[in-house]
C-alpha cells in the first residue's frame, strides 16, 4: 500500500469556475483577490508569535514591516492575526493557511475582520513569497497551493512586475469601492495573561501525521452538526450530504474508523474547545465573503495533542477535535448543489481524520487525480464518495479487519487481472500494449517499456455535445512544444471506461514549414487539430471531432492523449454528469 503522510489539511478554495485560456483565468483570479482585499502590501516578516485564548482559540500573530502599499490604509508596521498555530504540545491546524518565516519578504493581500484585525485574504491564496529568480535575478512571486481548488490551476509563480500589473488593472476597475481600515495591532499582541510563544516560522501545513485514537478502542468519532444547514440548500439536503460524507469513510472495508453524526452543534468559531463540529454559513466571519463565485468555500482543521502512537511504521499525534465551517454566499453559483456539497464535505471530513491530499500536482497519476482527496474539486456528480486512493489512505491510517474486495474498482475485472485496478475500465483499453490500461497510464500513446514520458496538457477542458448525427467533441488545452520538435503529423486519442471514444490520426500540417509557426492545422475526415502559438514554445490546442458515438452510459473519466510529431501529451479528465445534450470534462 502506497501512502503519503498527510501534508496538508482541509480548507477548500475555489478559484472562479470560468472557462478561457490559462493566462486569463489566472489573471482573473488575482484580480478577484485584489478586488476582495482591503489592503495589498509588500513587507518583511519581523516577528511571529503564537497565542492561546482561554476559550481554546489559538492564533498566530505575524508582524510585518511594510515597505510598499498598493491598496488600502495600513500602518508601517502591521500585525496579522492568523487562525491556528502550535503552542506547547497543542496545535490547531487550519488547512490552506499561509506560511511565514521570519525575515522573509512577501506580498500579501489583507482583509479586515469584523473587529478590524488583519488577516490574509483567502488564507494561503492571499500570499506570495518574494525571492530572486536563481538564473535571471528577477524578483519572483511564489506561493504554495495546498487547498482544495475548483477550476483553473492557481498561479504558483510569476514575475513580481507581472503580478503588480494585474493588481493595478484590478484597482482601476475597482475605483470607488470602500475598503475597511485595518488595525495595526490585534489586542492579543499586548493582552496580559495569555499563553504565548515566539516562533521562527508559521508553517502549519507541514504538520506531522495525526489520527484519532478512538477507533483503536472501537469508539466512534462523533460530529455535532449545525441543524440549520446551508442557507441555499436547506437543512434536509445539507444534513444528507454530511451523513453521506461520514458514511463514505465509515463504510470502507478494511478500515476501522466509524464516523457518526451527534447532536445539534451550537456554532462556535474554529478553536480547540473540545467539540467536533460542522457549521454552515460562516456565522463568525472566519473566511470572508466570496467574490464573483470565487473565494474560500469551507474552512477546516483539527486540534491535536502531544500523545502519539505508531501505525504502519509512522508516528501519529492524537487528534482531539475536528472542525469544518462552510462559507455563505455561494448560493447563487452554478456549482452549488447537494452533490457538490457532499463532495466537499467528504474531502473536508477526510482531512479531519488526518488524511492529506492525494496530490497537489497538476500533473499527477490518474488515480491520484481521481481521488476525492486530490487538491482540486471534481464536481463530477460523485457526491459523497471515496475512490481507490482515498480507500488506501484510510486503510493505512486506520487498519482494520477484513481486506478489500477482489475487484476494487467494481468494473467486473478481478484486481489481479485488471490492467487498471484502481479506476473502472471494463473495456481494458490498452492502446500502447504495455499492460497498463489507458485510464491508468500516464502516457497511453507510448509504451512504458520504452521508458517514454508524456508531456502535460494544461487547462484541459472537453465539451461533448450530442447532435442529430451522434456527437461532437471539442477539447482544448495548452501545451509546451519543444522548439526542435517535428510537427509533420498529429493524433488525438480519447479513451473512457467502455472503450475508445476518439482515435484520429491526421497527416501533414498546414503551416509546418515555418521555423516557429504561429499556427499548425491537421485535418482528417472527422475532425481537426489546431495549434496556435501563444508564446515562446507554448501553443493553445483545439481538437474538434464530429460523428463521435457518445453512447448513453455515464463517462466519469477520460484519458486524453495527443501526439504532435514525435512528442506525446496526456491528461486525465474528470467529467460532469450529462446535462441535457452535453457533458463537460476537465483536467
Ligand atoms: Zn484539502
Amino acid at each position: 500500500v502506497r501512502y503519503r503522510p498527510p501534508r496538508s489539511l482541509v480548507a477548500v478554495l475555489l478559484a472562479a469556475a470560468s472557462t478561457a485560456g490559462a493566462t486569463t483565468i489566472v489573471g482573473m483570479t488575482e484580480r478577484a483577490l485584489g478586488r476582495s482585499a482591503d489592503a495589498i502590501v509588500i513587507g518583511t516578516v519581523a516577528r511571529i508569535e503564537t497565542v492561546a485564548g482561554r476559550d481554546g482559540a489559538i492564533h498566530t500573530l505575524v508582524t510585518l514591516e511594510v515597505e510598499e502599499r498598493y491598496k488600502g490604509h495600513v500602518a508601517p508596521v502591521v500585525t496579522l492575526k492568523q487562525p491556528g498555530g502550535r503552542l506547547g504540545g497543542r496545535q490547531l491546524w487550519i488547512a490552506g493557511s499561509p506560511r511565514f518565516v521570519r525575515g522573509e519578504r512577501q506580498l500579501v493581500f489583507l482583509s479586515a475582520r469584523r473587529d478590524g484585525t488583519a488577516r490574509t485574504t483567502a488564507l494561503g491564496l492571499g500570499q506570495f513569497r518574494l525571492a530572486p529568480h536563481p538564473r535571471t535575478g528577477d524578483v519572483m512571486a511564489e506561493r504554495p497551493v495546498d487547498l482544495l481548488v475548483l477550476g483553473a490551476r492557481p498561479l504558483r509563480r510569476v514575475p513580481l512586475w507581472k503580478l503588480l500589473r494585474t493588481l493595478r488593472r484590478a484597482a482601476r476597475d475597482d475605483r470607488g469601492r470602500a475598503t475597511a481600515p485595518l488595525l495595526a495591532e490585534p489586542p492579543e499582541l499586548s493582552l496580559p495573561g495569555l499563553e504565548r510563544e515566539t516562533v521562527e516560522a508559521f508553517q502549519v501545513m507541514d504538520a506531522p501525521p495525526a489520527r484519532w485514537f478512538e477507533p483503536d478502542g472501537g469508539q466512534p468519532v462523533v460530529y455535532a452538526v449545525d441543524p440549520s444547514g446551508d442557507a441555499k440548500l436547506g437543512p434536509t439536503a445539507s444534513l444528507a450530504a454530511i451523513d453521506g460524507a461520514l458514511a463514505a469513510w465509515t463504510n470502507v472495508s478494511g478500515a476501522a474508523i466509524t464516523l457518526a453524526r451527534g447532536g445539534a452543534a451550537v456554532p462556535a468559531p474554529l478553536s480547540c474547545n473540545g467539540v467536533t463540529q460542522i457549521v454552515f454559513n460562516d456565522p463568525f466571519d472566519e473566511m470572508g465573503a466570496p467574490v464573483g463565485c470565487s473565494g474560500v468555500l469551507a474552512l477546516g482543521g483539527y486540534c491535536s495533542g502531544a500523545a502519539s502512537t505508531v501505525v504502519n511504521g509512522l508516528t501519529f499525534y492524537r487528534i482531539l477535535e475536528g472542525n469544518i465551517t462552510f462559507n455563505s454566499g455561494f448560493g447563487g453559483c452554478s456549482f452549488w448543489n447537494t452533490a457538490n456539497l457532499a463532495e466537499v464535505a467528504t474531502h473536508e471530513v477526510g482531512h479531519t481524520i488526518g488524511i492529506g491530499h492525494s496530490s497537489e500536482d497538476d500533473v499527477a497519476a490518474p488515480e491520484l487525480k481521481d481521488a476525492t482527496m486530490y487538491y482540486r474539486a471534481h464536481f463530477d456528480g460523485r457526491g459523497a464518495a471515496v475512490h481507490a486512493d482515498d480507500v488506501d489512505a484510510v486503510r493505512f491510517v486506520y487498519p482494520g479487519p477484513g481486506g478489500g474486495p477482489d475487484d476494487s474498482d467494481a468494473d467486473g475485472r478481478q484486481d489481479a487481472e485488471d490492467n487498471c485496478p484502481k479506476l473502472p475500465n471494463a473495456a481494458q483499453t490498452d492502446s500502447d500494449g504495455d499492460g497498463l490500461g489507458d485510464l491508468c497510464d500516464a502516457c497511453p500513446l507510448e509504451s512504458d517499456a520504452e521508458g517514454a514520458l508524456c508531456e502535460p496538457i494544461f487547462v484541459s477542458k472537453l465539451v461533448a455535445t450530442r447532435t442529430r448525427r451522434r456527437g461532437r467533441i471539442v477539447w482544448r488545452g495548452s501545451i509546451d512544444l519543444p522548439e526542435d520538435a517535428t510537427v509533420d503529423a498529429a493524433r488525438a486519442l480519447l479513451v473512457h471506461q467502455s472503450g475508445v471514444l476518439v482515435d484520429t490520426a491526421m497527416g501533414s500540417s498546414l503551416g509546418a514549414s515555418a521555423r516557429h509557426p504561429s499556427a499548425l492545422r491537421y485535418r482528417s475526415g472527422r475532425g481537426q487539430i489546431v495549434l496556435r502559438r501563444r508564446g515562446p514554445g507554448t501553443y493553445a490546442v483545439r481538437v474538434t471531432v464530429r460523428r463521435v458515438d457518445l453512447g448513453t452510459a455515464p463517462v466519469p473519466l477520460i484519458s486524453a492523449s495527443l501526439r504532435v510529431g514525435s512528442v506525446s501529451f496526456s491528461d486525465s479528465l474528470a467529467c460532469s454528469r450529462r446535462r441535457g445534450r452535453r457533458f463537460t470534462c476537465r483536467g
